[in-house]
Parts: C-alpha cells; sequence; structure tokens
C-alpha cells in the first residue's frame, strides 16, 4: 500500500491558526502587534522568494513585518550595524537575517551576522546561546524548519519517544537541530553525513528517516525500512528534464510542469519510497510550508517573552 501522504499545508494552517489568538492577545495587551524585521542582502533570486513569502504570511497573521535591504555590494559592517539597531529597537521582536549571504561577505560571515542578533529576538534559532538552550533541552526559540518537522510529526499522531530515528545531514540549520530535537523527544538519534560509512544500512534501521542533504532523489527505497516514517526537507531545483524523468518517471504530469516552467522543485527522497515507507512527506506541499508558519510562531513567542505575557 502506497505511503500516507503528510500535508504540510494542513499542518502550516493548523500552526496558523493556533498563533492568530495569541497575535490578537498581544496586540491587545502591547498596543501594537508582534514585529519582524527581515533583513535581506544581495539580489539572490531564491532568498527574493523566500522573503516574499514570509513578508506575505506575517502580513496575512496580523504581524508587522518590515524589510530591510542592502545592496550586494554592502560591507559585513553595514548588514551588522542594521542588526544592532534592530536589536536595540523596542518595537522590534524579532530579527531574521536571510542567508545565504553573498559570497563575498567571507566565510565567517553569516556566523558573525547570527552572533549579533539579540537571542531574545533570535526567531531562526541560530544564535549561539539559543543553540545551547536547544542542546540542553531548554531552547525557547527553536530553528523553524526541524521545529516544524516536530509539529508534523505530532500532529500525523507518529510515535517519537523510544523510536529510532536517523537524520540525514548535518548542517546547523536543519540536521543538527533536527537530531536535538528528536533527542529531547525521546528517540534514540542517529546522524548521518557524507563521511558515513555502510549509509542505507544506517538509515534502513529508522522508524523515522528524516532527509536534509540537498541531493536530488537521493534516498531511494534501499535507504527505507518497511513502514518507516519519511520527512524529507530537501529542496532541489532541477533544471535537466532526463533528470527530473528519471526521478518523477516518465509517466508522471509532473513533467508537464517541467515542460512549462523549464525546471521542477524535488526533494531529497526518490518517489519511490512510498512503496516501502507507511507515510511521507511530499516535495513541494510537505516542510516547505511549515518553516514559515513556524517563524510566525517564533515571532509571536518573542514577542510574548519579551513583554512578559
Ligand atoms: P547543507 O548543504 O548545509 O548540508 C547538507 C548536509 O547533507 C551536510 O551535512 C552533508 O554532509 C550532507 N550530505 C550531502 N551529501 C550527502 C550524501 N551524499 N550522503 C550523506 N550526506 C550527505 O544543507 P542544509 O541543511 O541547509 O539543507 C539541506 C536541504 O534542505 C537542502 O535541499 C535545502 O534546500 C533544504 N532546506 C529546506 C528547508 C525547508 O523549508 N523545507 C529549509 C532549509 C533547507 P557533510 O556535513 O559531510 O558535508
Amino acid at each position: 500500500m502506497p505511503a500516507r501522504v503528510l500535508d504540510g499545508p494542513a499542518v502550516a494552517a493548523a500552526i496558523r491558526a493556533a498563533v492568530a489568538p495569541e497575535v490578537q492577545s498581544f496586540t491587545s495587551a502591547a498596543g501594537r502587534p508582534p514585529a519582524l524585521g527581515i533583513v535581506l542582502v544581495g539580489d539572490d533570486p531564491g532568498s527574493e522568494i523566500y522573503v516574499r513569502n514570509k513578508v506575505k504570511a506575517g502580513g496575512e497573521s496580523g504581524l508587522t513585518v518590515e524589510l530591510l535591504r542592502l545592496p550586494a555590494t554592502a560591507a559585513i559592517d553595514e548588514v551588522l550595524t542594521l542588526v544592532r539597531r534592530l536589536n536595540e529597537r523596542s518595537d522590534c521582536d524579532g530579527i531574521l537575517v536571510q542567508s545565504p549571504l553573498p559570497a563575498g561577505m567571507g566565510r565567517n560571515a553569516t556566523q558573525r551576522v547570527f552572533d549579533a542578533i539579540d537571542p531574545a529576538k533570535d526567531v531562526d534559532g541560530f544564535h549561539p546561546v539559543n543553540v545551547g538552550k536547544l542542546a540542553q533541552g531548554r531552547a525557547h526559540l527553536t530553528p523553524c524548519t526541524p521545529s516544524g518537522v516536530m509539529v508534523m510529526l505530532d500532529h500525523f499522531g507518529v510515535r517519537i519517544a523510544g523510536a529510532r530515528a536517523v537524520v540525514l545531514g548535518r548542517s546547523d540549520i536543519v540536521g543538527k537541530p533536527m537530531a536535538q530535537l528528536l533527542l529531547s523527544r525521546d528517540a534514540t538519534v542517529t546522524i548521518c553525513h557524507s563521511k558515513t560509512e555502510a549509509l542505507k544500512s544506517v538509515t534502513a534501521e529508522a522508524d523515522i528517516l528524516v532527509a536534509a542533504i540537498g541531493r536530488a532523489g537521493f534516498v531511494t527505497p534501499e535507504f527505507v525500512k518497511t513502514g518507516a516514517t519519511v520527512i524529507d526537507v530537501g529542496i532541489n531545483r532541477v533544471t535537466d528534464r532526463s533528470i527530473a524523468a528519471a526521478i518523477l518517471g516518465q509517466g508522471s504530469p509532473r513533467l508537464g510542469d517541467f515542460d512549462r516552467r523549464g525546471s521542477l522543485v524535488v526533494g531529497d527522497v526518490h518517489p519511490a519510497v512510498a512503496e516501502v515507507a507507511s507515510a511521507m512527506t511530499p516535495v513541494p506541499g510537505g516542510v516547505g510550508p511549515l518553516t514559515i508558519a513556524m517563524l510566525l510562531k517564533n515571532t509571536v513567542s518573542a514577542a510574548r517573552a519579551r513583554a512578559g505575557v
């Protein structure tokens, strides 16, 4: 039987519905809505789309969202100055600096900028203070994508405590916090990466398999235990039609989308995994919408905590 499809937009709608009364009560108490400042540096097309969606979702949920732009030629000190100004502003509750920063800013630029954000306003949960609190199981603001995955698992009643969970990918923004969150809920967690040996045999032990590697269709059925829950975090734009057809199958109606647009977004998990897994997230329409919903939730949480509500 094909895997149950874990519907991301439905979970995102539930998160946003839960956030709405909190926005209202904060606005009544504080005399202003929760406020998010987004810093966008440069003109990376992917970042433009992500930021546009964040601004739109924030506005729809009754938040004040201020977009502050800097050109791709900006120096890192200009970004740091902007962040410090937002830190000091009492009418700003959350700060998000969209990554990636332009390559010209240097290798450590992103971490330097994340380090400069007031931890109380760090709605991405990337500041070392919040990363440390997450490791200690007492985080207030946790990274949006992995915490969205946790909400999704709970929403669909997936057992976490005692389950064997494997996280494929060890980035600071997805893989590591994902593993911490699963561990904090009593899963037995293994993290895999590009140097992991006998990768398939490790992932094939997972009751919950989270793929976050950025490799189109990489996770094929041999990676997956029968009956596992598979969460696909990957977002990969495929521009070669033959690769899209190899992943989706020649008969896939999505190839029509490819023909119209010249590209297609696919996840890290091959669609054939649906024949083995008991439940899995689609791409698009899986984890993606949860990230923005959790950003709204974190912004409201930050606003309430700062105001002592
Ligand atoms: P990174 O590139 O920062 O990290 C990728 C990780 O995958 C690394 O740990 C890397 O290992 C590992 N990896 C890469 N190739 C392999 C392989 N062949 N076998 C095993 N491990 C491998 O990516 P991110 O964590 O930032 O993002 C991962 C994916 O999730 C991307 O597709 C991204 O677009 C997507 N994403 C989706 C979001 C959403 O809202 N749905 C939000 C954020 C990201 P190593 O450390 O050894 O190099």
